[in-house]
């Protein structure tokens, strides 16, 4: 828009000066108008506090900034430590997500973020007390923003689980391993579905007491990290 009010106000410029005068007005308007976008964007991309403080006060800050109601209790589990900048912003991404949804929909009285930093991934469960709902469904209708929170974290050779009943509030876990998928070197068994997965070709995949399971897809991951012990050698 910019460069063709530009261009008209060229070519006016010697019939009609006045209409020039005012196309470029027009353009300097347009162009503060973007510059204010911009900056907008830029900051909700990646906000400054991420990058200078980490995740953890990046997040108490956007907790801060919300509604009163319902409450929203930060946790912390494992020893604090940065991630690479991509997996932070994520992160604080996906807890803003849910988050988002437990407001628009879930009736809670209260929320709780729990961060823990495990040995190879942080795992971030966003919990709330309100009316739940049947995830099979929802997840399906791409319903509650979910389908959105699946597609960040397998960016990140991630996964998320749902664990929710109508009336019996809402638990969501996502693990973002610190790197890409670990993958196995042999030909192992997927602990859910049991199909062999071949070596460098697994979905995803979980370390429990210290072994390394491998997942042929996130249905498998998720039900494995809602349950391990259920599954676990
Ligand atoms: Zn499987």
């Amino acid at each position: 828009a910019v460069a063709q009010r530009l261009d008209r106000a060229g070519r006016a410029i010697n019939a009609e000066p006045q209409r020039a005068q005012t196309l470029v007005g027009d353009a300097r308007q347009d162009i503060a108008a973007t510059v204010v976008g911009l900056r907008e964007i830029i900051a909700d991309l990646r906000p400054p506090a991420l990058d200078e403080l980490g995740l953890v006060p990046a997040l108490e800050l956007v907790i801060a900034r919300l509604p009163a109601t319902p409450p929203v209790r930060l946790h912390l589990e494992g020893t604090v430590r940065r991630l690479d900048p991509d997996r932070e912003l994520v992160a604080l991404r996906m807890v803003q997500e849910a988050l988002s949804n437990v407001r628009r929909h879930a009736r809670a009285t209260r929320a709780e973020v729990r961060l823990s930093f495990e040995g190879h991934a942080l795992r971030i469960t966003v919990e709330d007390d309100g009316q739940g709902f049947v995830p099979r469904e929802e997840y399906e209708g791409g319903h509650w923003g979910l389908v959105g929170l699946h597609e960040r974290a397998t960016r990140f050779g991630g996964s998320v689980a749902i664990d929710s009943a109508p009336g019996a509030g809402t638990r969501i876990q996502i693990v973002l391993p610190d790197h890409a998928v670990v993958q196995p070197s042999a030909e192992v068994i997927d602990p859910v579905c049991h199909a062999r997965i071949q070596p460098d070709s697994a979905y995803g995949s979980a370390t429990y007491n210290d072994i390394d399971y491998f997942f042929c897809c996130p249905v498998c991951q998720g039900a494995f990290q809602r349950d391990p012990a259920r599954y676990a050698a």
